[in-house]
């Protein structure tokens, strides 16, 4: 037999009034440069910012996981690229390398 019309899967609904982007704070703890300003700027909500550092602390508006947006090469013309931090529970910065407890 053949089926009279295929079944093709239907796109994905936008999201009505949740995030521009996809959640990605579980499996996300850290980036960079381009990256960290996108996903600031797409998904996270920003909370507060240090203007003697330019750190800016966000929030994620789907799991509430805080980030930490700063500029580790501060010396650098312009105050260098920008890198995000996902926060924990104390609000000290994750890191995933160089965990030497
Ligand atoms: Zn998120």
């Amino acid at each position: 037999m053949i089926p009279s019309h295929s079944t093709r899967p239907a796109a994905e609904p936008d999201d009505e009034d949740g995030p521009l982007m996809d959640c990605a704070c579980t499996a996300l703890h850290h980036l960079d440069d381009a990256e960290a300003r996108e996903y600031a700027t797409e998904h996270l909500q920003r909370l507060s910012a240090d203007y003697e550092t330019w750190a800016v602390t966000y929030a994620c508006p789907t799991t509430g996981r805080r980030w930490l947006l700063d500029y580790p090469q501060s010396e650098f013309h312009g105050g260098g690229p920008p890198r995000l931090r996902q926060l924990d529970s104390e609000g000290v910065p994750r890191e995933d390398s160089g965990t030497d407890s």
